[in-house]
């Protein structure tokens, strides 16, 4: 028998709905100061969550709201890497 686990969630920066983690790109800045798109979800640092919505992603981009939430430059590569992580290669 199996036991449902709870789903964790967590809170999508553009949004700000909670959402489970599944649904939610974690994208973390390391104590090295490092950001990138985490998608073990496990790497240690400081998480932000953008859920997988157009919208959310376009608000992210034209409002550079990981650039807010780090308190530091985020590179436009980082941003592309979460849309390829939400959509795959269209
Ligand atoms: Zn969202």
């Amino acid at each position: 028998m199996k036991t449902v686990k709870k789903q964790p969630s967590r809170m999508c920066i553009a949004c700000r709905e909670m959402k489970p983690k599944a649904e939610l790109t974690r994208v973390v800045r390391t104590p090295e100061g490092e950001i990138f798109v985490d998608e073990s979800g496990k790497a240690a640092g400081r998480g932000a969550y953008v859920c997988n919505q157009k919208e959310c992603l376009q608000k992210i981009n034209a409002k550079k709201l990981l650039h807010k939430s780090f308190s530091t430059d985020v590179k436009k590569e980082v941003y592309e890497r979460i849309e390829e992580d939400a959509f795959g290669n269209e």
